[in-house]
């Protein structure tokens, strides 16, 4: 039997749903989703290997216009995968249409010479007229398919998969059978925290914190993590802090409850927050948060 295995992209606009189906797909979470913009920072890789083939997604952050040098590493990152992989699948929701921002990064994958596929997510949003009608009002042109279905509700995402799989070359498989992200343990609790964060906090904080993992060990069963959450101004590490520490009790209660869930062990988990001005401009800041390769010439 033949194996077939490849790189596949998930493009699209901040919020149409690409995490939580990386997440379905993978029937775990790798990568953080939450209603607000931006939630995914990095291109976060996630392994499905099924017998006779093995797909590496990669979630890219959100295509948007790029303000401030982070964001516009985002937007770079995410093209780049476009770039190195085999199948490109742009996500857009049904509930909102097909918006002008969808249309400009179409506009973009055009010069990618490689299948591409439009995946019409967010269709529980839909009811089946509506769908028919939304599916109709689409220009094909441009995509080898087209597949409707629900990441949330885990709808016609098999049938992605097998759309896949027929366009994979044939290959050798990358990585071993039981990996399914090639980003360390450590990596998904600073973003599982960093989840918590913009989940609770108002509009401001979310796009200006970085959180570190300064010490994790385990001792007799209990797993002791100590991290730090940088943010840009005081105003900020006082949301985060809260009222008499409420906010960031309750931050960390909501991520040591998921961490507990997810490393199966008691979680003894300490937080603090401090003040980085600037943190997002600062390259060597950047560097060490992962962002960009040191030894890479931007
Ligand atoms: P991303 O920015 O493209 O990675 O989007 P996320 O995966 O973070 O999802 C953004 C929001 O859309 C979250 O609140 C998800 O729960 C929600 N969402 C994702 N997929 C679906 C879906 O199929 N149906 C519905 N109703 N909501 C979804
Ligand atoms: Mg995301």
């Amino acid at each position: 039997m033949s194996y077939h295995s490849g790189f596949v992209a998930l493009i699209g606009k901040p919020n149409v749903g690409k995490s939580t189906l990386l997440n379905t797909i993978l029937s775990k979470k790798v990568a953080i989703a939450t209603p607000k913009p931006q939630t995914t920072r990095d291109n976060i890789r996630g392994i499905l290997t099924l017998d006779d083939c093995q797909i590496v997604f990669i979630d890219t952050p959100g295509i948007h216009k790029a303000s401030i040098r982070l964001n516009e590493l985002m937007v770079k990152s995410a093209y780049e995968a476009a770039g190195d992989v085999d199948i490109i699948l742009m996500l857009i929701s049904a509930e909102k249409g097909i918006e002008k921002s969808d249309r400009i990064i179409m506009e973009s994958l055009k010069n990618y010479r490689k299948p591409k596929f439009l995946v019409v997510n967010k269709i529980d949003k839909l009811n089946k007229s509506e769908l028919i009608e939304f599916m109709q009002g689409i220009d094909t042109d441009m995509f080898d398919e087209i597949i409707p279905l629900s990441a949330l509700k885990n709808n016609n995402v098999s049938e992605l998969i097998e759309t896949i799989r027929r366009y994979l070359p044939e290959d050798l498989q990358y990585y071993p059978s039981d990996m399914i992200s090639d980003y360390p343990e450590s990596f998904m609790i600073s973003e599982i925290i960093r989840e918590k964060i913009m989940m609770f906090t108002n509009q401001e904080i979310p796009h200006s914190v970085a959180v570190y993992l300064e010490q994790m060990e385990e001792r007799k069963n209990v797993v002791y993590i100590n991290a730090t959450i940088v943010t840009e101004k005081d105003s900020q590490k006082a949301i985060i802090i809260g009222k008499n520490g409420q906010m960031l009790k309750r931050i960390a209660s909501f991520a040591r409850e998921e961490l507990q869930e997810r490393l199966g062990k008691k979680v003894f988990l300490e937080v603090f927050v401090k003040v980085e001005e600037d943190w997002r401009n600062k390259r060597s800041q950047l560097m060490q948060l992962g962002y960009l390769d040191s030894d890479r010439n931007e």
